[in-house]
């Protein structure tokens, strides 16, 4: 019998706890505020990050600890490290918490990204527009996620706005990439260094958060060796165990590397009913140091995310092969408050479910891209 310990209480907590338990683990999840969601499911430790009276308590109770978030301090990861086994390990966190960190490693495993330079102050803000040109975006090298701690430029006029929109965090600037397309690859690598990956997602953003994923992505099978074998070196640079995300663009049939999530991931969300194996399961398999489960993808699977506030859940759970997932949070602008996942065996039987679920919720502008794509891989 195992304890997981889970710094974070959020939803990706939450699901990790309800996909461990049918294996007999135990979960404790630590969260700062007393009403987080994984709460709902798991005993709670409510503390600070920075408590460590607390976490040196939750550390006894657990066998192996992890995370639902990034932005945990590296150093409270370092000093829970010695104390008890930590996945990923913290050098892992602490690469991906500073995009400067996480695009450098991209560059020397081979993953080219899009252009960028370092911003640390308004001069060199002016600097690195000549060397990247317009349109491009500032980004916080620390604690930026779902389009947070962003600005994007379109006119040397912006610079000063920029600078100041992002309090004068160290920061870069990164060339706005016109791409065709945005893929991730989710995959899970064991302690024996084993790697599985899910096929290839699809994923469309709104306001710089996931709005959809459609899995296995189609026309992707050409990118599909090249993309794995960047997860694959990248898990191995960073000596990886768990479950992680690799964002990527795909521009003139080339993939560039975004940013890396070193945790279970939304555009693996569909897993959960759309593989043999979901992303969380193999996660806590993974830390556990148990066999992997199977990755392959169970036909045709589309999950569309609720921000803000759940629509209306009866059009959703009245459809065959739909599935419903309320995170237990209350409403707010820009939060994930749940998903929903959506299987069919085949494209046009998507495509049909889609376009019921779209119009039953008024959500005609969020399933559209995802039909078009369907149908365009149809057409081809
Ligand atoms: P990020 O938090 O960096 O993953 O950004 C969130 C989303 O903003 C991405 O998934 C893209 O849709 C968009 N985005 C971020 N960086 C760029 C870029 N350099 N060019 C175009 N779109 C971007």
């Amino acid at each position: 019998m195992h304890t997981i310990g889970i710094l974070g209480g959020g939803q990706l907590a939450r699901m990790l706890a309800l996909a461990g338990a049918p294996l007999g683990l135990r979960f404790v999840v630590v969260d700062s505020v007393a009403d987080a969601c994984a709460g709902q499911v798991a005993p709670l430790v409510q503390a600070d990050w920075r408590d460590f009276n607390a976490l040196a308590d939750f550390a006894r109770r657990i066998d192996v600890a992890t995370f639902d978030f990034e932005n945990v301090p590296a150093d409270t990861a370092r000093w829970l490290s010695e104390r008890t086994r930590v996945f990923p390990n913290p050098r892992a966190l602490a690469t991906s918490q500073d995009r400067l960190a996480e695009k450098t490693l991209f560059q020397r495993i081979g993953l080219d990204t899009p252009a960028f330079a370092v911003v640390d102050s308004c001069e060199d803000l002016h600097r690195a527009l000549e060397q990247v040109g317009l349109p491009a975006i500032l980004k916080t090298r620390r604690l930026g996620y779902d389009g947070k701690g962003q600005y994007r430029l379109r006119s040397p006029a912006d610079v000063g706005p920029a600078w100041q929109a992002l309090g004068g965090a160290p920061a870069i600037l990164e060339a706005f990439v016109p791409f065709e397309r945005e893929l991730s690859v989710v995959a899970v690598r064991g302690q024996d260094g084993e790697l599985r990956s899910y096929p290839l997602t699809r994923n469309w953003h709104a306001d710089g958060i996931l709005s959809a994923s459609l899995a296995p992505a189609p026309d992707s099978d050409a990118l599909m060796p090249l993309a794995l074998a960047h997860a694959q070196r990248l898990a191995e640079e960073l000596d990886y165990v768990g479950t992680f995300a690799l964002e990527l663009f795909v521009r003139e049939g080339r993939l560039l590397g975004n940013e890396m999530a070193p945790r279970v991931h939304n555009s693996g969300h569909w897993t959960i009913e759309g593989a043999a194996a979901s992303q969380f399961e193999n996660h806590v398999r993974a830390v556990c140091g148990l066999p992997l489960g199977d990755t392959r993808a169970l036909g045709v699977s589309v999950m569309l995310n609720w921000i803000g506030d759940l629509p209306p859940a009866h059009a959703v759970l009245a459809e065959p092969r739909a599935h419903w997932h309320d995170y237990g949070k209350s409403p707010r602008a820009g939060r994930k408050v749940g998903h929903a996942t959506l299987r069919a065996d085949t494209a046009p039987e998507m495509v049909e479910r889609l376009t019921r679920i779209g119009c039953a919720l008024g959500r005609e502008a969020q399933v559209a891209p995802v039909i078009a794509a369907l149908q365009a891989a149809g057409a081809a």
